[in-house]
């Protein structure tokens, strides 16, 4: 398999060389050249390796049709090392249960190390990087700036691995302290917590800045691991053939998804795996207020937000004024026309902020061709969800699922299991559950108690200068 870029650079990469990169030399995004398709026997054949040999196995299987610069055997060996039942909690991985009789499934996919779905590509990708790295006699020092999730199951994934480095800026007292804890309390020697005094948007002016300097990141082998590499999207196409496996008998049945969204990285795995031909109905995209991609799919017009215009919700991973892998679907749906691309991208982003495919014929299919349908919803839905779920269901769900099972519910159809992707657990957002239940939310015991623990951080000002000198005394 051969990547190309969405903005029409050809230049026919494999995997691994797109691996350890970010975006490609014309600032789009690594598409596989072509979409592996599955039919009906090829399915019957991964739901028997799904059954017999795990999820581990199946995730071979779809990562094999796309990367073949890994032996095979190696390959293997990496997807049975990060899908085991000690790390994921279950011998399903992200088991799938149904809500009583209402039609809604919830797939779980945050029981992973930080318990969110980030994990589950994460830990795939510090895996692949060890490996690759070695490979190639080289070393890597990841550098990003984290409001919570993505931050913490980056240093999750990479803690303790050979070759790798992690520099982690986050806001100093502004996230959770049981996501200041789950960071903090990290020991290992190759992550470095980096609390600046400030907030989010600094620490990402601060990565800007080091990444504007080439001089210093080509010295100091700077790489990030954020949502638009190939392979965390990959890894994430893995769980909607299971989930799908594991909701039906039959692969005459159709299931769909619904995926609580924000940089439309998740869903945009969905797509792959429509794309790849598994029966899924509908691809559902739930928002909270920060509603592009609704917007989008109801409207025809993407129109990326201001700081001004982009809100701090209960929901904060889903906080987006931008969606960064919305481009790859974009490609699919006008073609993959990398010269239109650019246009509407490079373009048109640039000049006015916003495109209008309203008027194009295309935009018609997003649904009809391609499945998709959207939602939105609000933190007084959250807290509704929620409260409503647990006293209907006793299941306790967080914010993020929260806003997928409100538009789940507005868009569920009689005999298609509608899978609502759940993408946290409720303990990382204590706080909307207590306003939402008036009672803590549970705690996975292995997380008792661990604000207590020493923590491993160091305070900043929001100096450029301050954390090149870190990066040069440590890398
Ligand atoms: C990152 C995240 C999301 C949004 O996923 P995207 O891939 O950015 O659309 C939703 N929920 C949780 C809990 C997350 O951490």
């Amino acid at each position: 398999m051969k990547y190309l870029s969405t903005r029409g650079h050809s230049g026919r990469l494999g995997f691994s060389d797109i691996l350890l990169e970010g975006l490609a030399p014309d600032g789009g995004l690594y598409m596989p050249e072509t979409y592996p398709q599955m039919d009906d026997a090829a399915l019957t054949r991964l739901r028997g390796v799904l059954a017999t040999q795990g999820y581990a196995a199946l995730a071979f299987e779809i990562l094999s049709l796309y990367i073949d610069d890994i032996p095979a055997a190696d390959l293997k060996r990496l997807c049975e090392k990060t899908y085991t039942q000690e790390v994921y909690g279950t011998k399903e991985i992200t088991p799938v249960t149904p809500l009583g009789s209402t039609g809604l499934h919830l797939e779980a996919l945050s029981n992973g190390p930080t318990l969110a779905f980030k994990d589950m590509a994460m830990q795939l990708l510090g895996n692949l990087f060890e490996y690759e790295l070695a490979r190639r006699g080289e070393t890597l020092n990841i550098f990003g700036a984290t409001s919570g999730d993505t931050g913490s199951a980056a240093e999750y994934a990479m803690r303790g691995k050979k070759g790798v480095k992690v520099f982690m800026l986050s806001p100093h007292g502004r996230m959770s302290p049981f996501q200041q804890a789950q960071m903090f309390s990290l020991m290992d020697e190759n992550i470095f917590n980096i609390a600046v005094e400030g907030v989010f948007d600094d620490c990402q002016d601060m990565v800007k800045a080091v990444s504007n300097d080439l001089v210093f990141k080509k010295k100091y082998k700077i790489g990030t691991v954020n949502s638009i590499n190939w392979a965390r999207l990959l890894a994430q196409v893995v769980y909607y053939f299971a989930g799908y496996l594991y909701a039906t008998k039959s692969n005459s049945e159709k299931v769909s998804f619904t995926v609580p969204s924000g940089n439309f990285g998740n869903v945009c795995a969905g797509h792959v795996a429509r794309m790849m031909g598994l029966p899924i109905d509908k691809l559902i995209v739930a928002t909270n207020e920060n509603d592009v991609l609704d917007e989008f799919f109801r409207t025809g017009v993407y129109r990326v937000r201001g700081s001004a215009d982009t809100h701090e919700t209960s929901s904060p991973s889903m906080d987006i004024s931008k969606a960064s892998n919305f481009e790859r679907f974009v490609f699919d749906l006008i073609g993959r026309d990398g010269a239109a691309l650019k246009d509407l991208f490079a373009t048109q982003i640039s000049a006015k902020g916003s495109f209008d495919l309203s008027g194009d014929a295309r935009f018609a299919q997003a649904a009809t061709k391609y499945g998709f349908a959207s939602g939105k919803s609000t933190h007084a839905n959250r807290l509704q969800t929620i409260k409503e779920v647990f006293e209907q269901h006793g299941v306790m769900i967080d914010t993020h699922t929260a806003d997928g099972v409100k538009v789940a519910r507005e868009h569920v159809k009689s005999g298609v299991p509608m899978i609502v992707l759940e993408t946290a657990l409720p303990i990382k957002f204590a706080a909307t559950i207590v306003e939402a239940l008036g009672r803590e939310p549970s705690r996975p015991a292995k997380f008792e108690g661990i604000e207590a623990l020493p923590k491993r951080v160091l305070v900043m000002k929001p100096d450029v200068a301050a954390v090149k000198t870190l990066i040069e005394k440590n890398a």
